[in-house]
């Protein structure tokens, strides 16, 4: 979705490493996140800034190879090294399907994932991912475990204004960002914790310290030069407007297609958001999620199946944490093939009667 822009951005966004530059395993030595591209650090802040969309003073910022790599830091920096139990991990459902098999994988001692937060009653210390807005449904969340022990994680990688209004600045302890939601450079493999207190964010780099001695150079200063590009995109905006305006215009647009396929379908059903305003845009709207969170018709049981069977390829509710009932349909692919997608979801009633006729339902 985001191609368009960084083709007419064209060479802005053109950066040439020469094969003797950025050789060493250090960015910055004397400085808590040693491996972190000072002119990176720079361009976050000041992304921040002009967006408004999340509180940087008197915060450590961590990079990492994608979010995915510090949520792992993260779980290792909270978890006590000499507990007599894994640390809980909960998040309310329906989360990131990505959470619970990252939080298993390696079958950890010092964290284990606890499923919804909202039933979680197990007592003593845990862990909640607050994700906002959420994967898979777009709704601003807050934490919903309570009960005292809790450490919270903000999960803000949707946290920008093409998704939802930019409200105000969020000022959590520990919060989560990345260059795939923010730019749509997924492949950069680049994301950043801004993080309030100072020894959880020295554990989060001894993880990563650990785990990869550090993050890609080449992908941290290619990294600084899309948020630049970005930043002067808001400061100086050419005919596509600001990186903002291009993608939260497409998003408006996606989703009033794809609500007039679903009324025109009749068989499912999509979240509904109320506006809200955003200090960014300067502007009323609602949100318009990355994703669409699809429920179909009572009587289907698969939806995933229903929608593959029509060649349309979503991701289950079951891997959400909830019934197969609802699937994720992700609004970021190229223009070609969302519109396929909408022209395929818009006439599905017509082939689903010819099914159901066929069967003498
Ligand atoms: N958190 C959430 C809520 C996500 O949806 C994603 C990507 N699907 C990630 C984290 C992972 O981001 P990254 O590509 O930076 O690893």
């Amino acid at each position: 979705m985001y191609e368009r822009f960084w083709q007419q951005a064209g060479d802005k966004s053109t950066i040439v490493i020469p094969g003797w530059q950025s050789m060493s395993y250090f960015s910055d030595a004397g400085s808590l996140c040693w491996f972190l591209e000072p002119d990176f650090a720079q361009e976050i802040i000041r992304l921040h800034k002009i967006v408004g969309n999340a509180v940087t003073e008197d915060r450590h910022i961590v990079v990492g190879t994608g979010s995915t790599q510090l949520y792992q830091a993260v779980l290792y920096a909270l978890s006590p090294q000499d507990a007599v139990e894994p640390l809980s991990v909960v998040s309310a459902a329906p989360y990131y399907s990505s959470y619970p098999l990252i939080t298993d994988c390696l079958k950890s001692g010092l964290y284990k994932w606890a499923g919804d937060a909202r039933s979680f009653n197990k007592e003593g210390p845990f862990i909640e991912l607050v994700t906002s807005p959420n994967n898979p449904d777009g709704y601003a969340r807050q934490s919903v475990v309570n009960k005292s022990g809790g450490i919270l994680v903000h999960d803000l990688a949707y946290y920008w204004p093409q998704y939802t209004p930019i409200i105000s600045a969020a000022n959590h302890d520990i919060m989560l960002f990345t260059v795939s939601k923010s730019t749509g450079h997924a492949g950069m493999r680049i994301g950043w914790a801004l993080v309030k207190d100072e020894e959880v964010a020295k554990k989060m780099v001894k993880f990563v310290e650990l785990n990869t001695i550090g993050v890609s150079k080449d992908s941290q200063l290619r990294a600084a030069k899309v948020l630049q590009v970005v930043i002067s995109s808001c400061q100086y905006p050419t005919s596509l407007g600001s990186l903002f305006d291009f993608s939260a215009h497409l998003m408006e647009e996606r989703w009033s297609l794809l609500r007039a396929a679903v009324r025109q379908s009749g068989l499912f059903t999509l979240p509904e958001f109320s506006p809200g305003s955003c200090s960014f845009l300067n502007r009323s709207f609602a949100p318009q999620p990355a994703f669409a969170w699809l429920k179909c018709q009572e009587l289907m049981e698969d939806c995933e199946g229903f929608l593959r069977s029509n060649n349309i390829l979503t991701r289950s509710g079951k891997h959400f944490g909830v019934s197969p009932q609802y699937v994720r349909i992700s609004m970021l692919d190229r223009d070609e093939n969302f519109y396929i997608f909408v022209e395929r979801l818009s006439t599905i009633h017509l082939r689903h009667s010819i099914q159901v006729d066929e069967r003498g339902e």
